[in-house]
């Protein structure tokens, strides 16, 4: 049985094309970019092109883009080097739908002594800018907020959000990782001081990433050691990843307009399809300022995790809303953020595209999932007359 992959926005395939320009220095090319003879020197020159690939995705300098092993990396260096850059200022609003390679920095600051606001988002997954105008004060050294997030799919007013906290003198950083090559950037007319990438989110290999940091901003290394990346991100440089995430980056630059416009329209078709044929089904966040590959579903009066098991075993690989946190199946940050009715939040999917996705995997969703949805909601403690009294209860005790 093939797969079918609808998890892209856990991970994705890494491009041959990718693959092919790395084997070479997986193999004869293994000099080290720093050295002084020219066997290292033409590995250097390699990384360098591949700079100017992740450059040119972003509309940023060259010089701007440090390498690093991952979108955790990239988040903990940028809030970090925000905080040691402005060591009077004490204060850091992000959001609650971030990924958790900003949420438990943010977590572990507080017990250090910063204060953080975490902003609210409604039902549709939106936060209210006036709640950032009224957080912002001198003592505010970051805002760092998602592009896209991860589970929704949903995009914030990321100029917006960057114009208030310039106002207020705040180092702007933002979570790219799923809005690289999904949405065009130019970091040359952005707000956005430094913003965190990730390969193995854009058809490059895991162990990956790259920090664009703003000529000007000033900066600290979480890295210490040599003097790779001018001394921004110190460990000889993963070269074969660096020189993948280089032409992943030139193929998303290359196809992001027509691929986006295609992912867009079977995503639709997806949802647009499970929505008519199954009842008790809504899209969870903002439909309209949204990634184009990514759509949340909420399958009312279900598990989100026996659908999956269920879509499993047709080879169809998606994501639910909750993760697994030690044996309790605890409901998605996110979802509960939005304040979404119980029986939503644990009965939601997310279907996350790719480049290779095919007109044909999106029929087969379509083709199986009314009957799993079907089958479960019989077993389910919560059919029927209990269904209605619940959804009675939630209406009556709306957030
Ligand atoms: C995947 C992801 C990350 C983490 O990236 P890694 O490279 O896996 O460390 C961070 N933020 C968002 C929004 C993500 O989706």
């Amino acid at each position: 049985m093939s797969v079918i992959y609808l998890d892209n926005n856990a991970t994705t395939k890494v491009d041959e094309q990718v693959i092919e320009v790395m084997l070479p220095y997986l193999s004869e090319f293994y000099g080290n970019p720093s050295s002084m003879h020219s066997f290292g020197g033409q590995v250097g020159k390699a990384v360098k092109e591949a700079r100017a690939q992740v450059a040119a995705l972003l509309g940023a300098e060259d010089s701007e883009i440090i390498f690093t092993s991952c979108g955790t990396e990239g988040n903990n260096t940028a809030i970090k080097a925000a905080l040691a850059a402005q060591p009077d200022k004490r204060h850091i609003i992000t959001t609650q739908v971030e990924h958790a390679a900003i949420l438990n920095v943010c977590k572990q600051l507080e017990k250090q002594g910063y204060t953080v606001t975490y902003l609210s988002v409604d039902r549709k997954g939106q936060i209210d800018l006036m709640e950032l105008e009224a957080a912002l004060t001198g003592n505010t050294a970051l805002v760092s907020t998602m592009y896209a997030n991860n589970e929704t799919g949903v995009v914030f007013p990321i100029e917006q959000i960057g114009l208030r906290a310039k106002d207020a003198g705040a180092i702007f950083h933002v979570d790219a990782v799923q809005a690289v090559g999904k949405v065009p950037l130019n970091l040359k007319t952005s707000t956005i001081d430094m913003l965190t990438l990730s390969g193995h989110k854009l058809h490059a290999p895991k162990g990956v990433g790259a920090l664009y940091v703003r000529r000007g901003v000033r900066f600290r290394p979480l890295l210490i050691g040599g003097h790779q990346e001018r001394g921004r991100r110190a460990g000889t440089e993963n070269v074969p990843g660096i020189i993948g995430l280089g032409k992943a980056a030139e193929l998303e630059l290359l196809h992001i307009k027509e691929a986006s416009k295609r992912e867009a329209r079977l995503r639709d078709r997806l949802e647009q399809g499970l929505l008519s044929a199954i009842n008790n089904t809504e899209v969870n966040g903002d439909i309209t300022h949204r990634l184009p590959n990514t759509t949340s579903i909420g399958f009312k009066y279900i598990e989100g995790e026996a659908i999956l098991l269920s879509l499993n075993q047709y080879g169809i690989c998606a994501s639910s809303g909750s993760a697994c946190t030690s044996g309790s199946l605890e409901p998605s940050h996110v979802l509960r953020a939005m304040g979404l009715p119980y029986t939503t939040l644990h009965g939601s999917i997310r279907f996350s595209l790719s480049r290779y996705t095919t007109e044909a995997e999106i029929n087969r969703v379509l083709e199986v999932m009314p009957a799993i949805v079907q089958r479960l909601r019989a077993i389910s403690p919560f059919n029927n007359d209990q269904a209605n009294w619940l959804q009675g209860r939630e209406e009556a005790f709306a957030h």
